[in-house]
């Protein structure tokens, strides 16, 4: 048998062969191959250039490539690429920890753990709350999304595409309804969010699992995949009083939400609420595999020794890059940046809002912005219309990707500079036009 070359001539043959190759379940956004990247653009094989609005879906806040990043990887690879942390420790992974926990937003002394998924982030993040807590229920969301891993399906609050057909699920998993903790304040007043919340709260205690019972919840402050809907700040105070009421620990998963992307260097930050333990990922390595569980230290260290680990969590690559990541975001002010981008992004969503009558709600928190594709006048889904908008932008240079079907969201490195971000966010305006 022959194989495949591995020369890559147009984005249609590298499609053909990746479809050939590898298995249907593995979603595909854009059909190009890329060829290089830089900041907040990325070149395909065809020799077309992007600007990049997706970042890897998240992950890329301090941008492709940047130069300390890769400096960072560069010098590390020169002195060891592993000794798995248990065999021997180096100082990376040190280092990360000892800055994580004076970062969190969590007061008292903190300790982390360093993983290399969102999902691995968030399953370690419920073992722990079970050990300090001994206890074994989680409550999660509808709408919530927290990986692919069996815990992680089962928490996710989406069937299609995420569980459907993979049960059984893991047990001692409850859900929150998502109306009234991600309820709109441009739709309902405080009171009725209150109202909304403390009953959805009252039942899930009522009917579904006593709170003595509890462990943790866990929450996005903005539900990423879920279709980028921030949680509303009364609802979000009722969920801390009420975890802090029962000895029940609230987990800020800031995989999608973190590192500078909503105007803060976590997003729980602008709620001005302080969580007991926070998972982070994506935008934290800049592209190499990591993520972390940072917690006080009496939580995290009820644990038996072995009982959290594994191969590669901390690998010193990801740990050097993560350690320039944390740099950059504070040298260069990325959370103040993202607040910059996110009113220009807004601006233009509401221009667009009162323009067409196909889009829907607009939403955001910093520069993790979106807007709603629905049938015109109703607010009834459009992800037919909603694709269309994706392929123009992408035909005129611009990458962009949508949430939940219907929903066009920014993910884009928050390093672009002002004048590409006008040009990016004109071919945006012009593909939506496109569609009318
Ligand atoms: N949690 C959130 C909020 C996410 O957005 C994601 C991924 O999109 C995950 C967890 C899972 O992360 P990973 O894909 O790295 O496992």
């Amino acid at each position: 048998m022959t194989s495949a070359t591995a020369q890559q001539t147009t984005n249609a043959q590298t499609t053909a062969r990746r479809r050939a190759a590898t298995p249907d379940g593995l979603g595909l956004i854009h059909p190009i191959a890329c060829e290089r990247a830089e900041g907040h653009l990325l070149w395909d094989v065809e020799g077309n250039r992007y600007y990049d609005f997706c970042g890897g879906i998240g992950v890329l806040n301090v941008g492709h490539n940047h130069p300390k990043v890769v400096q960072a990887v560069k010098d590390q690879a020169d002195k060891f690429l592993h000794t798995c942390f248990h065999v021997a420790m180096y100082d990376g992974y040190i280092s990360l920890a000892e800055k994580l926990n004076n970062l969190v937003p969590i007061d008292g002394p903190c300790k982390t753990a360093l993983f290399n998924s969102g999902a691995e982030a968030g399953e370690n993040a419920v073992k722990i709350c079970r050990m300090a807590t001994k206890r074994t229920g989680v409550v999660g969301f509808e709408r919530a999304f927290h990986g692919r891993t069996l815990l992680g399906m089962t928490l996710t609050g989406k069937t299609k595409p995420y569980s459907a057909g993979m049960g059984p699920f893991a047990p001692e998993v409850y859900r929150l309804p998502v109306k009234p903790f991600f309820a709109s304040h441009r739709r309902h007043t405080d009171a009725e969010v209150e109202r909304m919340a403390k009953d959805a709260l009252d039942n899930l205690f009522a009917y579904h699992i006593e709170p003595e019972n509890v462990a943790c919840v866990m929450i996005e402050p903005v539900l990423g995949e879920g279709g980028f809907y921030p949680a509303h700040c009364v609802a979000m105070k009722i969920l801390r009083e009420t975890c802090a009421q029962h000895g029940i620990l609230f987990i800020a998963d800031e995989v999608q939400s973190g590192f500078g992307r909503c105007g803060a260097n976590f997003a729980i930050e602008r709620y001005e609420i302080e969580p007991d333990m926070v998972a982070m990922a994506k935008s934290m390595g800049d592209g190499l595999p990591i993520s972390a569980v940072t917690a006080r230290s009496e939580i995290m260290d009820s644990l038996h020794v072995g009982a959290i680990g594994g191969t590669y969590g901390g690998n010193p690559l990801a740990c050097a890059a993560a350690l320039a990541v944390l740099d950059v975001m504070k040298d260069e002010r990325l959370p103040e940046r993202a607040l910059k981008i996110g009113e220009k992004v807004m601006a233009l969503f509401f221009e667009l809002e009162k323009t067409y009558d196909f889009i829907g709600d607009v939403r955001g928190l910093g520069a993790m912005c979106a807007f709603e594709v629905v049938l015109p006048g109703t607010m009834t889904p459009d992800p037919d219309r909603c694709g269309k908008i994706l392929a123009a932008a992408r035909d005129k240079g611009l990458l962009i990707m949508r949430a939940s079907g219907n929903v066009v969201r920014t993910l884009m490195p928050l390093t672009i500079p002002d004048e590409d971000l006008d040009d990016a966010l004109r071919i945006l305006k012009e593909s939506v036009a496109a569609v009318a």
